[in-house]
């Protein structure tokens, strides 16, 4: 983790579609805190193609190499290769996304009160190494399913899609969740489908049963994940620190950011061993760009993971008050019912920084 004081360098990549239109008053804000961050605009996608030849240059690379994090706008494809990078060039395995309940924010819930947990996604493997192909391209290889019991070659026209889960990339995950269970509520649930899938989601549940035995203070509990998809919705309460495989990750982390309000209030940091990016989990939200009404909230709480990550701990607890605040007494964006712009919000969120 950086210490606090030194300054930091912080590169920003703004995204695509309405991305910039959230990241760019998200940005003013911590500006205006006046903390010791250096800003650095790494130059992506179709201007990068122009300038350099290519989408993610090796000056850019360089750029985020030389940065202490980097901040990052949700992208549609143009500025994918830093995203790439990102990921499984820094190797960032833990994606941390919150799920918290604000007062004031549409949730669904008849009581939402007090629903506050983070999914731990694994951000590495699983179907995520994106390693498909034609079925035919298999009959070199002996795989047969456990159900279909003939080599899959021969199940004629069809694709196939890997699922990887090593011992490594899980270890390290769980490990990460249990020690942020040890800073909350000390509970952690592993989720998978452990029934069907014994050899990957199975091992997955495995290695953190074993892990938990290093963990005595951290209350441990395993959920096979459809079970779980209903828990969330019907418990949520009970839960709080929650690891999974990526597809789950990435499919239940949207699911619990419904629960609480919407993909607006979606945050999220990706931590490595040397390095963590903070974007916000939803994507570029096409539909309304140009619109200004684009909420800013994950972005914000995406950036207050962020001060925390570089050791600016009061800021990051500030910035965290101050959009409970604006939540509780404020104007919000249309999806929270509200009539706020994106850059209304974040004046708003600036003011009340201001008045604490
Ligand atoms: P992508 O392919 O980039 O993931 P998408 O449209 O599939 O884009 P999202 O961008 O996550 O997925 O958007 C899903 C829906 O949620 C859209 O209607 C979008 O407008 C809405 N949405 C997402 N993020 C926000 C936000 N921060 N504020 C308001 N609405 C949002």
């Amino acid at each position: 983790m950086a210490t606090e004081k030194a300054t930091k360098r912080v590169a920003v990549i703004e995204g695509d579609d309405a991305a910039p239109e959230a990241v760019r008053p998200t940005i003013e804000v911590i500006k205006s805190m006046g903390l010791p961050i250096e800003w650095t605009y790494p130059i992506v996608g179709e201007p990068a193609k122009q300038e350099f030849g290519h989408p993610f240059p090796p000056v850019s690379r360089e750029a985020i190499d030389n940065a202490d994090t980097t901040f990052f706008g949700s992208t549609s494809g143009s500025s994918g290769g830093s995203l790439m990078y990102l990921r499984w060039g820094k190797q960032t395995y833990a994606n941390v996304r919150p799920a918290r309940y604000f007062r004031g924010a549409k949730s669904p819930l008849a009581d939402p009160e007090g629903v506050d947990l983070v999914i731990v996604r694994e951000n590495l493997e699983d179907l995520y190494v994106r390693a498909e192909g034609e079925l035919a391209s298999l009959s070199n290889v002996d795989i047969r399913g456990a159900t279909i019991r003939k080599p899959l070659a021969e199940l004629g026209e069809g694709r196939y899609a890997v699922k990887v889960i090593t011992r490594e990339g899980t270890e390290r995950v769980v490990r990460f969740a249990f020690e942020l269970a040890r800073r909350r509520r000390k509970h952690l649930t592993c989720t998978s489908k452990y029934n069907m899938l014994p050899q990957t989601d199975g091992y997955f549940r495995d290695i953190a049963l074993e892990l938990a035995s290093e963990y005595p203070d951290v209350e441990f509990d395993t959920f096979i994940v459809d079970d779980f998809a209903c828990r969330i919705i019907t418990e949520p309460r009970r839960f709080d620190v929650i690891v999974m495989p990526n597809l789950y990750g990435d499919i239940l982390s949207d699911a619990a950011a419904g629960l609480v309000g919407g993909l607006g209030l979606a945050a999220s940091g990706c931590y490595g061993d040397d390095y963590a990016y903070f974007e916000s989990a939803h994507g570029t939200a096409p539909d309304i760009a140009g619109l200004h009404i684009i909420n800013p909230t994950a972005n914000l709480l995406s950036a207050a993971m962020m001060l925390e990550y570089l050791g600016f701990r009061d800021q990051a607890k500030d910035l965290d008050r101050a959009v409970r605040h604006v939540f509780a007494t404020g104007e919000l964006t249309p999806d929270q019912g509200g009539s706020a712009s994106t850059e209304a919000f974040c004046e708003a969120v600036f003011e009340s920084i201001e008045r604490e």
